[in-house]
Order: structure tokens, then sequence, then C-alpha cells
């Protein structure tokens, strides 16, 4: 069995581990007003869809 030649140094692993993190699948950000909602729906905050708003407060 193949041994490591060298000890993957702390910047080679985390460099490695930038692509593990935490994400909450289908969240975008809302370009309305900038605050986490889930993609295809209307946001809960500020109530726009599509660039307008179409749940009035
Ligand atoms: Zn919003």
């Amino acid at each position: 069995m193949a041994v490591p030649f060298r000890r993957t140094s702390k910047t080679k692993k985390r460099q490695r581990r930038t692509h593990l993190k935490l994400r909450v699948p289908g969240m975008v950000e809302c370009p309305e007003c900038g605050e986490m909602k889930l993609s295809h729906r209307v946001c809960k905050s500020c109530g726009a869809y599509k660039g307008r708003d179409v749940v009035s407060k």
C-alpha cells in the first residue's frame, strides 16, 4: 500500500476542505432585500417575487 511521502500541510488540508462547507440547499439570497429565502418562492421578509411585490402588507 502506498504511503504519503510528506505530511499534508495545514494550508493544503484547508484548501481541500474549502469545498466542504455547510450550506442550505435551495436557499438563495433575495435580490430585493438580501435575506435568505427559498428559491422559486415568494420572499418571506419582503413579499417580492420576480422583481415585484406580490404580497401586500
Ligand atoms: Zn426579500
